[in-house]
């Protein structure tokens, strides 16, 4: 099976009906690959991974690059997020991450992660990107009292703060169903689709070839380099990177067969809220914010007055079942912030995150295929993972030179199980030690 989700969540002919949609400036449409075409290095896919190497390698090492991407710039995750600049690209625990890769290792890791948030910075002002760069920091809430007593007894990173209730209440950070927070100071929101033009943009600007609806159907070797067909033309190039994430098509190549686990994710977007229905809720705050729940919830306040809440957890692309999940994650927004129930969902839509069989993002060649590369499996946090992995490959695939933290280089696994059915089953295990939201009404 080349992909895991029905032939809707791909339909790259449609882009989701999303707020950044709404009120990201129009982009003019990059033109299909039509003819048989050259290139030192071609990247399969147009959002912040590949259009972060593609930069890289123009302006750093002066290389001939074409990006193809199945719709257009930013058609993936990367224009439909919830725009959290921020830490998270693995799912293993600090603890598992130090069992893996070592204590240097996790620190280099660490140091990544740091570095990634800074190049989303960087880059939104290196190329004059106005994407509504919202204040520093982002809150962990504490959904039950037993994550709050964990959250009290945690280490605190430097610079975190431990936010009980009435200190939520006066940040303008508030709602009834928390029962504390730590404030981290890395991070910060982005509008994501005004982030993934600028890249394009800047890209165009830096001589990348960047052709849209130009999916790719094949990509076989040839001489030195690779041959990679569209519908309409030809690519070749000496070396290519895989850079498609949730939207990966698994026979290219087919070494990432089951190595990848795409997963839904959901948000919706409200209509403005006004001051009084801010205060009144005790939300005023644009900080970002998630909470402690393992299939968690994200959230925060759009500089429009617009609230943000997204959700995970579904399992179909099928209209009848995202209008489902969309469903429950509107009850359970109603459930965590009673004072916003009257704000009817302007626009609700849902993309694919990236997991792999190691629980750790990939960056790196493919096995047994020179000249080929991928970078993928940002685990729902890939805004800034992907932008900074995106550069480091670029140094990886131009001079050789490794700047990736080991976690990044231990290739994936095959995932022995039905994907599927092993991600209903593990999402019901998740639902079940979570615990309900409370009182989820039916859809
Ligand atoms: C609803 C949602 C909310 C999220 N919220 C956050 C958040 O707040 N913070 C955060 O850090 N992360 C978030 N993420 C994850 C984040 O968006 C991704 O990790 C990141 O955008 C991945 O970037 P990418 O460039 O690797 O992949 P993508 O942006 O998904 O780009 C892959 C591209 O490859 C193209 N493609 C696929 N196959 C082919 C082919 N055969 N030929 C040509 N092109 C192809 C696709 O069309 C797509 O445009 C969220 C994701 C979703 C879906």
């Amino acid at each position: 099976m080349p992909r895991l989700y029905e032939a809707e969540a791909y339909d790259t002919a449609h882009w989701p009906d999303s707020h950044w949609r709404a009120t990201a400036p129009p982009a003019p449409d990059c033109p299909a690959l039509t003819s048989s075409a050259r290139a030192d290095i071609a990247i399969i896919g147009a959002g912040y991974a590949g259009l972060n190497a593609a930069l890289e390698l123009a302006e750093g090492f002066g290389r001939d690059v074409a990006v193809l991407e199945a719709g257009q710039p930013g058609w993936g995750a990367s224009g439909r997020n919830g725009g959290f600049v921020c830490a998270g690209s693995s799912k293993l625990s600090d603890r598992a991450i130090r069992a893996r890769v070592g204590a240097a290792g996790a620190q280099a890791f660490a140091d990544f992660q740091a570095a990634s948030v800074a190049r989303v910075a960087h880059n939104l002002t290196r190329y004059g990107i106005d994407a509504d760069k919202g204040p520093e920091g982002e809150l962990a809430l504490a959904h039950s009292p037993r994550a709050w007593t964990r959250m009290q007894a945690a280490p605190l990173d430097p610079g975190a703060r431990l936010l009980p209730p009435d200190a939520l209440r006066e940040a303008g950070l508030y709602a009834p169903r928390f029962h504390g927070g730590v404030l981290e100071p890395l991070g910060f929101s982005i509008h994501p689709l005004k982030y993934a033009l600028g890249l394009a943009q800047a890209a165009h600007s830096a001589g990348v070839r960047t052709y849209g609806n130009s999916a790719v159907r094949d990509l076989t070797p040839q001489g030195d380099g690779w041959l990679l067909r569209t519908d309409h033309g030809t690519l070749r190039a000496g070396k290519v990177l895989i850079a498609t994430n949730g939207y990966t098509d698994e026979r290219l190549p087919p070494w990432l067969a089951r190595r990848v686990l795409p997963v839904l994710s959901n948000i919706l977007v409200t209509r403005p809220l006004s001051p009084a229905e801010q205060s009144a809720q005790g939300w005023t705050s644009r900080v970002m914010a998630y909470d402690t729940r393992r299939l968690l919830h994200y959230f925060r306040l759009l500089p429009c007055g617009r609230f943000l809440f997204g959700a995970r957890g579904g399992f179909s692309a099928r209209p009848s079942a995202l209008k489902e999940f969309e469903a429950t994650a509107r009850a359970e927004f109603e459930i965590l912030f009673p004072g916003f129930a009257a704000a009817r969902t302007e626009r609700s839509w849902s993309g694919l995150v990236c997991l792999t069989g190691s629980l750790a993002p990939y960056a790196g060649s493919v096995p047994g295929a020179d000249g080929l590369h991928a970078a993928l499996g940002w685990h729902g946090n890939g805004v800034a993972a992907a932008s900074e992995a995106g550069r480091r490959m670029a140094a990886l695939m131009a001079e050789g030179r490794q700047t990736l933290p080991a976690l990044l280089r231990q290739a994936p696994p095959r995932i022995p199980l039905p994907r599927r059915a092993m991600l209903r089953a593990g999402m019901a295990v998740l639902r079940g030690l979570d615990g309900p939201v409370a009182r989820i009404k039916q859809a």
